[in-house]
């Protein structure tokens, strides 16, 4: 399911006669442009919401109207980027990689040569959460136990296929390997319809903070051989540490591993509009960092280049470049 949610048919019908009949800015074209994100709860889509509000506050000035689209995740996003449905996506760094290099999930459509890299935003730790009741010390006592492995579409899914092989499981390893959505996993849980999911996810999220205040949920723990042969082999993966007492009833650090979310786009997008998006957030950084605390360390040197592996678009370079973060 995709939600558009800031412009409705009848405000689009009107901007758009509104857009045909005003007199342009000096220079500056009128232009749409739509961020793919993910479940309303996660972080993609308050994130994609951040650069859209920027952008707009600036659009006498350059044109451009931003709006914010809740998509199934990373996969979604990135096959909506190549049918030119949206301009810009979030994306997990594994997803970005594999699409570039037409593996993985994307082995089947080979290559998406027109993968674009603007810039990373945000570590996601792959986070394991178990209901209270059901006993679940490590991940593998999730064997025959009822799952949610994430939906169509998500990076989360993704990167749960690529686990599953390490570990030598399949699907049916579960007694019930269950694809809810983001915002249905939580309630899920604490209703005791599942016993765990698993969600590549920004912290804190309130996501997380939900199951976690109204049914105890826990975070666990994702290690051991499979976990470290992947860090070891994939150059997208890092060992992470969810920090003790970030959520409620979880006063223990969490060992695990996982991603950085990245902003992705399409050659096809032309490189002015992508200069200016660049921009507008490196401009507005600070503010930018506080409109989510999930975006709070947020560094510009570790932006232009951490979990990036398309190349970079055109009009990202062009102000890296100007910035002389890049040669
Ligand atoms: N990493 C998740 C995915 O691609 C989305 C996380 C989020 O929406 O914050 O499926």
């Amino acid at each position: 399911m995709r939600i558009k949610l800031s412009l409705t048919a009848a405000a689009l019908a009107s901007a758009l006669v509104a857009a045909a009949s005003l007199p342009q800015a000096a220079g500056a074209q009128q232009r749409f442009i739509t961020i793919g994100t993910g479940g309303v709860t996660g972080v993609y889509y308050p994130a994609g919401g951040a650069i859209c509000r920027l952008v707009n506050r600036d659009r006498a000035k350059h044109g451009l109207r931003c709006s914010v689209e809740s998509t199934g995740g990373s996969v979604a996003n990135v096959n909506l980027l190549k049918s030119g449905e949206i301009e810009f996506g979030v994306a997990q760094s594994d997803v970005q990689f594999n699409a570039t290099k037409g593996q993985g999930q994307f082995q089947k459509d080979g290559a998406f040569g027109d993968l674009r890299a603007v810039f990373a935003l945000h570590p996601e730790p792959f986070t394991v959460v178990a209901r209270k009741e059901a006993n679940i010390a490590k991940f593998e006592d999730f064997k025959g136990k009822r799952f949610n492995v994430g939906n169509p579409g998500s990076g989360t899914l993704a990167s749960m296929n690529e686990l599953l092989a390490a570990m030598g499981w399949k699907m049916s390893d579960f007694g019930l390997a269950s694809e809810l959505r983001p915002d249905e996993h939580g309630p899920a849980l604490c209703d005791g319809k599942i016993d765990g999911f698993f969600y590549a996810v920004g912290h804190p999220s309130a996501n997380i903070q939900d199951p976690t205040t109204i049914c105890g949920a826990k975070l666990v723990s994702l290690t051991g051989p499979a976990v470290d042969k992947l860090v070891k082999d994939k150059p997208y993966y890092a060992i992470a540490t969810i920090p003790g007492g970030m959520y409620p009833n979880n006063p223990q650090p969490t060992t695990t591993y996982g991603v950085q979310a990245t902003v992705v786009s399409s050659a096809k997008v032309p490189a002015d509009v992508v200069y200016t998006v660049v921009k507008t957030v490196f401009e507005n950084l600070d503010e930018f960092k506080k409109l989510h605390p999930a975006l709070a360390n947020l560094k510009p040197e570790e932006m232009v280049k951490n979990g990036l592996s398309a190349p970079l678009h055109e009009g990202a370079l062009r102000y890296y470049r100007e910035k002389g973060w890049i040669k």
